[in-house]
């Protein structure tokens, strides 16, 4: 399945490349060395330290590459071709990232280094959550998005994660939680306001406890707070506090 792509890596993180890809590959490596310690430390309360298994990246170097791995080595159904704003999936330990080098011609975004630094981050958050999930199935899409933007802080620092909610603050338009539920486009957009409300609010030592322990995907009953009451001070506080971090974001 990966005839011809080479591999760099240790016992810890394992990324294989097509050839010519060295350098992308280099930057992928090291990028997954540095978050993976933030990561497993987030989530380190229930002792995921020790023996976390190989995480393994790939590097498709065009969008038929990244669509074939997706279906065939994570085993992920994917429309073929993909579209464009699809540059990494992650599944059990495994990650498929479409390479920088096929950014200009096969994807909407321009090579950022710091975004595909974070975009490896957010990816590797997916892994986590998914090691520690007892069920990653039920877990709903905004909340699974939500910690790996908040986590990653794609949110803090690049203007396409952080717009809609930005724009929907100012004009006093907040989605109701069920809208977040039910809305892909709401979930991505919103989600990681939720995840950083559950943060600050009850601590990273909660977040981790939902994501241990949720079976049943109703992330917010794990909560001693009342659903109309939790949405309440979501809305207190994302009006408040993120939206004056928002106004202090760096965009770099
Ligand atoms: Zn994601």
């Amino acid at each position: 399945m990966l005839a011809g792509y080479s591999r760099i890596g240790d016992p810890q993180v394992e990324v294989r490349h097509a050839p010519g890809e060295r350098g992308y590959a280099e930057d992928t490596l090291s990028a997954i060395r540095e978050a993976l310690p933030s990561v497993l430390s987030y989530f380190s309360y229930f002792g995921v330290e020790q023996g976390f298994p190989r995480i393994g990246a790939v590097l498709a170097p065009c969008r038929a590459e990244f669509d074939r791995l997706v279906h065939d080595l994570l085993r992920v159904n994917i429309e073929r071709p993909s579209h464009p704003a699809r540059i990494a999936q992650a599944q059990r330990m495994d990650m498929v990232v479409l390479s920088p080098s096929a950014y200009a011609t096969e994807s909407t975004f321009p090579f950022v280094p710091a975004h595909f630094r974070r975009l490896l981050h957010h990816e590797l958050v997916h892994i986590g959550e998914e090691f520690l999930s007892p069920n990653i199935e039920a877990v709903p899409l905004w909340w699974s998005e939500g910690l790996a933007v908040h986590l990653s802080r794609q949110w803090a620092h690049e203007p396409a994660f952080a717009r809609a909610a930005q724009t929907g603050i100012a004009a006093e338009l907040l989605p109701s939680l069920s809208e977040i539920e039910r809305s892909r486009r709401h979930a991505n957009d919103w989600g990681w306001t939720w995840v950083w409300f559950v943060e600050r609010t009850y601590g990273t030592a909660t977040v981790r406890e939902i994501v241990a322990t949720c079976v049943n995907g109703d992330v917010l009953s794990l909560l001693p707070c009342a659903r109309d009451a939790l949405q309440r001070a979501w809305r207190q506080a994302v009006s408040t506090d993120l939206r004056d971090e928002l106004a202090g974001q760096t965009g770099s």
